[in-house]
């Protein structure tokens, strides 16, 4: 299982036009396809925030012509978008290698509890800053935004806990069909359960390394690699006394991350999923950056941060 970060979607500044995206997607699929060439088995997930982002600003700015979409609409477009965009990506290195495998996209949905401490108290910022007299007006149409003092403010929405993944079954039937599955994009579609046992998407964002961490035990993932923009995660990061991570038991990262290491909204995540991965599966898990990718799974341990069951 590969989770795919946010870095490779766009271009090295963030930027997410078009062709920033295809081109970005090429590198990640290259690095994917060398993968898939030493028989390894690939299911991936992506993030999709900048994708995202650009929808809220549309919504924004065509409010008054188009009706505003809401974040599970978000998140299903972008998941159809990325799958697309992946799979030509992948399809084509895959055929200049000679690898005779097909990819598929699947619009995949995540369960979450509509009692998630983060719909009465939101925490996870999303979209772009706005004056404060802009965002007063996406306030009285029920959004929450904060004052972020000076860069202005910013959206927040709940980022509940992923129960379950609902379209694993269906990602299982294509894996072994022999597909090169691209699912859960941006931590999955959050729906939650009715009363009647029919679901109802939610304005909320999944954690996507959390999603991806729940995809790989349901789909019996032998590894789970999480690619960023950074080789390893470290210690004291950003620190003159900064010591990257390389193989490392379970309770030992734990043991870090409970010493405040890992940035909440970024590397934070990531070690809770390898962690969550490990426990639950006695397997190892992995964080590291695009390029290590093929070593990351072929030899678990030398290259990145590697945890392994204690
Ligand atoms: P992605 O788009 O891949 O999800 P994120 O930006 O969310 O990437 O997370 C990766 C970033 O986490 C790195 O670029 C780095 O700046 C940051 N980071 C925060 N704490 C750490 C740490 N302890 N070790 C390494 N990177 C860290
Ligand atoms: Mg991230």
């Amino acid at each position: 299982m590969l989770a795919l970060g946010g870095n490779a979607m766009t271009n090295a500044d963030g930027r997410a036009r078009v062709e920033d995206q295809i081109a970005a997607a090429e590198v990640a699929m290259a690095a994917v396809a060398e993968l898939i060439a030493h028989d390894v088995e690939v299911v991936i997930t992506h993030g999709n925030g900048p994708q995202v982002g650009n929808l809220l600003v549309k919504n924004e700015l065509a409010a008054a012509v188009v009706p505003p979409v809401p974040l599970d609409w978000c998140g299903a477009s972008t998941q159809a978008t990325l799958g697309f965009v992946l799979m030509d990506a992948l399809d084509a290195e895959l055929a200049r290698r000679g690898v005779d495998k097909r990819s598929a996209a699947v619009v995949t949905r995540a369960l979450v509890d509509p009692n998630d401490p983060g719909f009465v108290k939101p925490t996870k910022p999303i979209g772009r800053f706005l004056p404060a007299d802009e965002a007063r007006l996406l306030v009285d149409h029920g959004e929450t935004w904060e004052d972020r003092g000076e860069k202005g403010w910013r959206r927040v929405v709940a980022s509940p806990e992923p129960l379950d993944i609902l379209d694993a079954a269906a990602v299982l039937e294509l894996i072994r069909a022999g597909f090169v599955v691209v699912a859960n994009g941006g931590g999955g579609i959050p729906v939650v359960r009715r009363e009647d046992g029919s679901l109802s998407g939610v304005e909320a964002v999944i954690d996507k390394d959390l999603g991806a961490a729940l995809l790989a035990v349901l789909v019996d993932a032998d590894v789970l690699v999480v690619a960023t923009d950074v080789p390893q995660a470290v210690l004291r990061y950003g620190t003159p006394g900064a010591e990257p991570i390389g193989r490392v038991t379970l309770s030992q990262m734990q043991a870090y991350a409970a010493e405040g290491h890992f940035a909440s909204g970024s590397m934070g995540p990531k070690v809770d999923a390898v962690c969550r991965f490990v426990q639950g599966t006695d397997l190892p898990g992995v964080i590291t950056s695009l390029d290590r990718i093929v070593d990351a799974v072929v030899e678990v341990g030398s290259t990145g941060t590697a945890v392994v069951p204690d």
